[in-house]
């Protein structure tokens, strides 16, 4: 092979680097000699190899999170984190980055609001037949108004019944 076409299929070996979620990602073909182009065959993860991944994502982009912190001068190794509540919204310290909630009862309060959030449901109003949303097994109507009119309209079917009968 004369020199300038080996210079070019080197070339062609490695491709620029690009950013894909701030990971650095470089995309390199594999040549062997004599065989010509080796394609590696696609790793199949399993749910939990693929959960594992997905952890550890996370995990790199909370520790760039806090070197890029401690980079701006927003936090001092040693010194508290200030983070924002995931349930109230307010503002706390805690020596871990990842902390969530600020006290007990806003965990607490953040999981039973998701917990009622995934029991939800749509339902048929017994009184109006719209649509509505709710979390509880024994909701027939959409509103406190459709609840009443409902409730007087089965007392008066049943006076009117009783004045037949
Ligand atoms: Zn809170
Ligand atoms: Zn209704």
């Amino acid at each position: 092979m004369p020199p300038r076409a080996v210079e070019q299929e080197q070339n062609q070996l490695s491709f620029a680097p690009e950013k894909i979620d701030g990971d650095r990602i470089q995309q390199v073909d594999i040549y062997l000699k004599f065989i010509g182009r080796f394609k590696l065959p696609p790793a199949e993860l399993t749910p939990e190899e693929e959960k594992r991944q997905a952890t550890l994502k996370r995990h790199r982009i909370k520790s760039r999170e806090r070197y890029r912190m401690i980079k701006a001068g927003e936090h001092k190794v040693g010194e508290p984190f200030r983070l924002t509540c995931k349930n109230c919204g307010n503002t706390f310290e805690s020596m871990r980055s990842n902390t969530i909630f600020c006290c007990a009862k806003c965990c607490a309060d953040f999981n039973r609001h998701e917990k009622t959030k995934s029991r939800e449901h749509e339902r048929i109003c017994l009184n109006c037949g719209q649509t509505f949303v709710t979390s509880r097994a024994d909701k027939k109507y959409c509103s406190e108004i459709c609840r009443n009119s409902a409730h007087i309209a089965r007392r008066r079917a049943k006076r009117s019944k009783e004045k037949t009968e």
